[in-house]
């Protein structure tokens, strides 16, 4: 299969998931995640209409804005976790974070913002495991982190994010995360994105009322190995 088919397959089944469940597929914003694979695989993306896409590393996310230059309405996700010391180079290649985790992140990526910077669409990244070396703030402590975050003003907090636990079912625990979007709207009642679902499970998060789908290996195909 092209890569043009695995998209057109991939969108198929998202519009499937979403009428399945009595959503509209319009609502969904379905970014590409393109992480270890060459900037080429951008272009080719672009050409076929793809305006969404995500890298979890900050050097690889740097590298390949370079390298693409200006494409217009072209938007960068950033989706890993990020030391503050890159908070700048993290602000400069990304339109939107969305693994924002801890107060002392924000205020690093609120301190890189230059004059004339628009501001920054983050996400708060929820940790949905019991195991706190993964990334993300626990879901009870949402809602301070998205006081602290909407104190900032270069900073607009736009929902929350989270990857589904290996060793759970992924619909409780999306189920978790809707909760804490609920929580994050009682602080900030426009912060309605819900970034969740990868290849192997975006239909349960579309079910759980994910508006933002990350989906890597169903489109791009195996990555290659890291370098
Ligand atoms: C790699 C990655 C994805 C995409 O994973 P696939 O299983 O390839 O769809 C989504 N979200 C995050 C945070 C990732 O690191």
């Amino acid at each position: 299969m092209s890569l043009a088919d695995r998209l057109a397959e991939v969108d198929g089944r998202i519009a499937d998931a979403a009428r399945a469940v009595g959503r509209d597929p319009s609502e969904l914003t379905r970014i590409v995640v393109t992480k270890f694979h060459p900037a080429s695989l951008v272009d080719e993306l672009y050409g076929l209409g793809v305006r969404d896409v995500g890298e979890n590393r900050q050097q690889e996310l740097s590298r390949k804005v370079g390298e693409i230059g200006d494409s217009p309405g072209l938007r960068w996700h950033f989706i890993g976790q990020a030391q503050t010391n890159k908070a700048r180079a993290i602000r400069s290649a990304a339109s939107v974070v969305h693994s924002l985790d801890r107060a002392r992140l924000a205020d690093a990526l609120h301190g890189a913002a230059e004059p004339g910077d628009p501001a920054l669409d983050v996400l708060l990244q929820v940790n949905l495991t019991d195991d706190p070396g993964r990334g993300g703030v626990d879901p009870d402590q949402v809602v301070s982190l998205a006081e602290h975050v909407a104190a900032l003003s270069s900073l607009r907090v736009r929902g929350v994010m989270a990857v589904a636990p290996l060793d759970e079912p992924p619909a409780p625990a999306f189920a978790r995360l809707r909760g804490c979007s609920e929580a994050l709207r009682s602080v900030v009642p426009a912060a309605s994105w819900i970034s969740a679902g990868m290849t192997a499970d975006f239909a349960e998060a579309i079910a759980a009322g994910a508006t933002h789908l990350r989906i890597g290996s169903a489109i791009t195909g195996p990555r290659p190995e890291r370098g």
